[in-house]
């Protein structure tokens, strides 16, 4: 059932609110288990994407592992169902009592993107008795050809060791008795729609891995981070796994018995999710009339930080088409949904649905103007 279909169960409801629909996440979920068990790689889901608790204890069901970025994550992970042996912790700036949370929870690996991170995590592993395993996050210098703010493998991002330093830290590693390399880990960028620059990326992992072998390296697996993309235009279009998965099939030349890891967040929940908010005023403009809403920035950043343009649907009326501006009440110019945006002719009351926001939404969300956050109602509960 579509979202303008269940508007009459929708509206019952005190706007802004996130509706995620279970049937779209478990049919994504069933869809990428299924293509990526078809060739043995292993899903970690990026926490980052969406960390509500009710959607990590379904994702945490279907057996996926989770990827974090801090020690919150962590925990939230456990308590969410998943399993110590299935997290990854990246994320370029792991403090002491993250990394302590990390070694006692007794997680599967660590993403290091420095050389000082790896003589921290050595130390702190090293007065507990314990040997961390980790991956080397290598930034590959590959243009993923997204938005510059969700760029992360080029030569001036921050994350990751470049590869001018790889040598350095291969031979630093050499006395670092407390860590234990088992992957090497990249993640280039998100809502990657070209699979060409996956295809490039499997050449520079493969030149890599050519490299590492000549040093005597061979790990145990390689984790190539997440980044696919969803339509942002046609919220009921799910990713193309397949596609996806065969790239790496084709293109990343994985040595015997060594595993792949992935990385995926938005493709999972992206399309799972919709924004739902209340036309408070129409007010004239100059060329087009403005839809203000009650949802703002604080619910939804990404058109006001990525300039990312969300289908905006009006479930309530099916009045003939006029252009509007939707705009939020915060007091800043960003919050704006989108510029002359086609929508039946809306009035105060009339509920739209932002969608395609299950991804970066809620969990982006603030309290800034001292606004209160959107909560979540879930299919099942209308
Ligand atoms: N892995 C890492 C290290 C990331 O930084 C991110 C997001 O930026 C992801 C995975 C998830 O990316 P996406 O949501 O594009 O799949």
């Amino acid at each position: 059932m579509s979202v303008k279909e269940k508007s009459a169960s929708l509206a019952r409801f005190k706007t802004p609110f996130y509706f995620y629909d279970l049937d779209v996440l478990d049919q994504t979920l069933m869809s990428i288990l299924k293509e990526s068990k078809r060739y043995g790689y292993k899903l970690h889901f990026a926490v980052k994407s969406n960390a509500n608790k009710k959607i990590l204890e379904r994702i945490s069901s279907s057996g996926m592992g989770a990827e974090c970025v801090s020690g919150n994550e962590i925990l939230l992970s456990l308590e969410s169902g998943f399993q110590a042996e299935d997290i990854v912790f990246a994320g370029v700036g792991k403090t002491d009592d993250e990394i302590i949370r990390g070694i006692e929870n007794n997680i599967f690996c660590f993403n290091i993107e420095s050389i000082q991170e790896m003589e921290v995590i050595n130390k702190l592993s090293s007065e507990r008795n314990r040997t961390s395993s980790m991956a080397l996050r290598i930034n590959p210098d590959i243009d993923s050809f997204t938005h510059e703010y969700i760029t992360t493998g080029i030569q001036e991002s921050k994350f990751g060791i470049g590869i001018h330093e790889l040598s350095i830290a291969i031979q630093s590693l050499k006395s670092m008795k407390n860590l234990k390399l088992i992957g090497l880990h990249f993640h280039i960028g998100s809502q990657i729609r070209r699979m060409d620059v996956f295809k490039n990326l499997c050449l520079k992992i493969n030149d890599i891995q050519r490299w590492l072998e000549g040093q005597g390296i061979i790990t145990d697996h390689i984790n190539v981070g997440g980044g696919l993309g969803i339509n942002y235009e046609d919220p009921d279009d799910l990713p193309e796994f397949d596609q996806y998965f065969s790239v790496f099939n084709k293109n990343l030349e994985l040595r015997n018995g060594q595993g792949l890891h992935m990385e995926p967040g938005r493709c999972i929940t992206g399309q799972a999710g919709s924004l739902i908010t209340r036309v408070l005023y129409i007010k004239k403009g100059i060329k087009v009339d403005f839809a203000i809403v009650d949802a703002g920035l604080t619910d939804l950043i990404r058109p006001a930080l990525y300039h990312a343009r969300h289908k905006i649907e009006n479930i309530t009326s099916d009045e003939p088409s006029e252009k509007y501006d939707v705009v939020g009440p915060v007091c800043e110019s960003s919050d704006s949904f989108g510029k002359h945006i086609d929508l039946p002719r809306s009035r105060r009351g009339d509920i739209l649905a932002i969608r395609s926001a299950g991804a970066y939404g809620e969990v982006m969300s603030s309290n800034y103007n001292l606004r209160d956050k959107a909560p979540a109602i879930f299919s099942s509960e209308i």
